[in-house]
């Protein structure tokens, strides 16, 4: 589906600058837990998957390319605003933030309650997400396109986990553990083992 990837869709304006913030430590311990249990496996380019969480007006994103399974504090990137009409991200770090920023952002601009969202690949959940009861979209989208985003927001409503057909899933936490362990609940539904 011509999915592979290719970099972030937008341009960013970044600002050099470290990040600083109480979430780094928790974003790198549930990154490394995924790239470790193949729900964000190492693909060319980097690994199927993203994680972000809210700090203040702000949000912190794993970069482009990001080594989940060893994420360093300098592939968290903190957005600080986006423009879905020009595609253009307002950040600061050192990388470019994850190909799926402004799907995170549309996300947080429309449930002020969600704090965490984690995006993975793992395509044993689709295989399995009638018996699971988890909404998924009514097509495949490319990554990090408008499209994508459109159609999560067509089904979000008040879910707390999600699959991007053919792609993915999401989980959105009111916390980075919340979205963290509904992951894990998802796999020991279909005995998965984590570690
Ligand atoms: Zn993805």
């Amino acid at each position: 589906m011509g999915n592979e990837y290719q970099g972030t869709k937008f341009q960013t304006e970044l600002v050099e600058k470290e990040v600083i913030s109480d979430f780094i430590e928790e974003l790198q311990y549930w990154a490394a837990l995924f790239a470790r249990n193949n729900c964000a496996p190492a693909i060319p380019g980097g690994y199927g998957g993203n994680l972000s969480c809210r700090d203040a007006d702000s949000f912190l994103i794993t970069a482009s390319g990001a080594n989940l399974a060893d994420l360093k504090p300098d592939q968290i990137v903190k957005v600080n605003k986006i423009s879905l009409d020009d595609l253009t991200v307002w950040a600061e770090g050192y990388c470019l933030p994850s190909s799926e920023t402004l799907l995170h952002a549309a996300i947080y601009k429309a449930r002020p309650e969600i704090i965490a969202i984690f995006h993975g690949h793992y395509p044993v959940f689709e295989d399995n997400f009638a018996k699971l009861g988890i909404p998924i979209t009514s097509e495949a989208a490319d990554y990090g396109s408008i499209k994508l985003v459109n159609d999560v927001l067509e089904i979000l409503g008040k879910e707390k986990f999600l699959l991007l057909r053919h792609h993915g899933f999401i989980s959105l936490g009111k916390t980075c553990q919340d979205a963290g362990e509904q992951v894990i609940n998802v796999c020991n539904q279909l005995n998965i083992k984590i570690f």
